[in-house]
């Protein structure tokens, strides 16, 4: 069984992690009136991206809207930095915390520069709508390059630009911590990896940066701190090249990995395939 204690990297010890990142202590959370998650601890450092992974079913979405706040979930701690999430009004939390669904209801005639506006809602209340576009606003459709969408209605976009302008509305919403429920889905090699640079710019701004991702190649290549869930807890956190060994991969995914290093980066990349010749195909 691997240990939860890795989330004490040497560059940022427990103590500033707390401090400055997410963290998440006794989270029991339901969905669809099921206890889906019961007891998990867990922490995502500040400016970094925290990969959240685990197979279908592990709880990954459900541990997600809890900490956002749109299911039904309680906590021994929640907090983000100095603040308790738990004791906020859900506007102030709002504030701090963005949240990136996989599918969020939206309303099919809404134009994209609107759409990405109701991201100043919790800061900016009704007058979010009027005038001019606030900087964050721009800031948004211009890092997202959604610039070109702006007028269009939201039915009228693909699923990939869906997504990028879903992303555009939570950085309008400028928010210390950002949770995102699998960006990379549906999107071709090149969109997946621009939108993993563009999280790595958000966090190097500053912003925790929390992304489920199914794949694990594109989780060790680009996460700084790894959560692996199972089963609706969690299994093993840490740095990707601590977690995510042989042992786990067939533990958790039952794959065979061969473990390799980046000779330009440096960084995990992970070999995967099926163990034994009597793995039916
Ligand atoms: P993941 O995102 O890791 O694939 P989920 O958090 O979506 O996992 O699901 C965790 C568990 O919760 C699964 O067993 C799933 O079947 C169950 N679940 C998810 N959504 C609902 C729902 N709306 N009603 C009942 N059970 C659900
Ligand atoms: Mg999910």
């Amino acid at each position: 069984m691997m240990h939860t204690s890795r989330d004490t990297a040497p560059d940022e010890a427990s103590g500033s992690t707390r401090k400055n990142g997410l963290t998440v202590r006794g989270v029991r959370a339901s969905r669809g009136g099921s206890l889906i998650i019961d007891g998990a601890d867990l922490s995502a450092p500040r400016a970094r991206i925290t990969a959240l992974l685990g197979p279908n079913g592990a709880g990954k979405s459900t541990l997600l809207h809890a900490i956002a706040g749109t299911s039904p979930a309680s906590f021994t701690t929640l907090t983000h930095g100095d603040g308790d999430l738990l004791r906020m009004p859900r506007r102030s939390r709002a504030q701090v915390v963005a949240f990136v669904e996989q599918e969020p209801a939206t309303p099919d005639s809404i134009r994209v520069r609107e759409l990405v506006t109701l991201g100043r809602l919790p800061h900016d209340g009704m007058w979010a709508a009027s005038g001019d576009d606030h900087p964050a606003v721009q800031r948004g459709i211009r890092l997202t390059e959604a610039n070109e969408l702006a007028e269009r209605t939201y039915a009228s976009l693909s699923g990939g630009e869906k997504q990028r302008v879903q992303l555009a509305r939570a950085i309008a919403q400028e928010p210390r911590l950002l949770l995102l429920d699998e960006p990379t889905n549906h999107l071709d090699i090149r969109a997946q990896l621009r939108t993993l640079a563009l999280l790595r710019r958000l966090a190097h701004d500053g912003t925790t940066v929390v992304a489920a991702l199914h794949d694990l190649g594109l989780a060790a290549a680009h996460a700084d701190h790894v959560v692996v869930m199972a089963d609706g807890g969690v299994f093993a956190q840490g740095a990707p090249a601590d977690v995510l060994t042989p042992a786990l991969l067939r533990e958790i995914w039952g794959v065979h990995a061969d473990v390799l290093t980046n000779p330009t980066t440096g960084r995990t990349v992970l070999a995967l395939s099926l163990e034994g010749a009597s793995v039916g195909r």
